[in-house]
C-alpha cells in the first residue's frame, strides 16, 4: 500500500473505533474528539489526514511543530501542545498553539498568560493521577489551587484536565481514568464558567476504548494512526 492509502485506512479504523466506543458507552455520537498525535511525522502525512477532514493535531516538540504549523498554514487547523513545557519555550508555545494540555505549574501558566495576545489560549491541567514519581503532572491535592490561579489569568481559558497514566494493567488504567473524571467533576462544580470546562483529554492508542467508557472527550492517538515512532519518542 502507498502511504496515502495506508493513512486513509488507519484513519477510518480509528474513526470507527471511536464511534463504536461512543455507542458502547452510551455517549452521544461525536462527543469524543480525535486528536491526531503527529510528533516525528512529516507535514505530508498530516496533510493526508487534513484532506480526510481531520482538524486537531497534537505535537510534543516545539521547533518541529512550528515548522509543520507554518507548512500547513493554508488550512484551518487546531494545534495542541502536548509535550513537556520548558520555561524558555512558553512564548513560542503561547504564540503558535491553540491549546496546551500539559500545564502543571503556576509559573508556566503565568508565563503563557503574559505571552498570549488575541483569543485566550485553551488550557488543560495535567494531573499525575497515579502519583508516579518520575512523571510530570500536578498531584491531585494541589489541583484546585492551580485551577484558581489559572481562572485569574485573562489570556488563558481553563478547559479541562489531561493525564498520561502509566501503561499498567487494564484495572489500574480504569482506576486512573475514573480518578481523573471525578477530579474533573469536582472542579467543574466550582468553575466560575462551568460551560467552558468541557474537555477530558485521556486515552491513547492502547486504551482508547477504556478511556471513552470512562468519559474521555478527547483521545490522543499517534501510533494507531501514523504507525510506530523511533523508540526514544514513544512518549
Ligand atoms: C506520543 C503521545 C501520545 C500518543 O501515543 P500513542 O500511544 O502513540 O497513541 C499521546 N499523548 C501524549 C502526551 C504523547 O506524548
Amino acid at each position: 500500500m502507498d502511504r496515502i492509502a495506508e493513512l486513509t485506512y488507519q484513519f477510518s479504523l480509528i474513526e470507527s473505533s471511536i464511534r463504536d466506543a461512543e455507542v458502547a458507552a452510551n455517549r452521544s455520537p461525536g462527543s469524543v474528539h480525535l486528536l491526531a498525535v503527529s510528533k516525528t511525522k512529516p507535514a505530508s502525512d498530516l496533510e493526508v489526514l487534513v484532506r480526510l477532514g481531520q482538524k486537531r493535531f497534537g505535537e510534543n516538540y516545539v521547533q518541529e511543530a512550528v515548522d509543520k504549523i507554518h507548512a500547513l498554514s493554508e488550512f484551518d487547523l487546531e494545534w495542541h501542545y502536548i509535550g513537556h513545557i520548558q520555561s524558555n519555550k512558553t512564548k513560542i508555545i503561547a504564540t503558535e498553539f491553540d491549546w496546551v494540555h500539559t500545564v502543571d505549574r503556576e509559573k508556566i501558566a503565568s508565563r503563557l498568560n503574559e505571552a498570549r495576545t488575541g483569543e485566550p489560549l485553551n488550557i488543560l491541567i495535567q494531573v499525575n493521577v497515579d502519583l508516579a514519581e518520575t512523571k510530570s503532572g500536578i498531584a491531585p491535592d494541589n489541583l484546585k489551587q492551580l485551577a484558581e490561579a489559572i481562572w485569574a489569568l485573562p489570556n488563558l481559558r481553563l478547559r479541562g484536565l489531561m493525564s498520561i497514566p502509566d501503561p499498567v494493567s487494564d484495572d489500574d488504567l480504569k482506576r486512573a481514568h475514573q480518578k481523573l473524571k471525578s477530579l474533573f467533576n469536582e472542579l467543574k462544580r466550582c468553575h466560575p464558567t462551568p460551560e467552558i470546562f468541557d474537555t477530558l483529554s485521556m486515552g491513547m492508542t492502547n486504551d482508547l476504548e477504556l478511556a471513552v467508557i470512562e468519559g474521555s472527550t478527547m483521545v490522543r492517538i499517534g501510533t494507531a494512526l501514523f504507525g510506530a515512532r523511533p523508540p526514544k519518542d514513544t512518549v
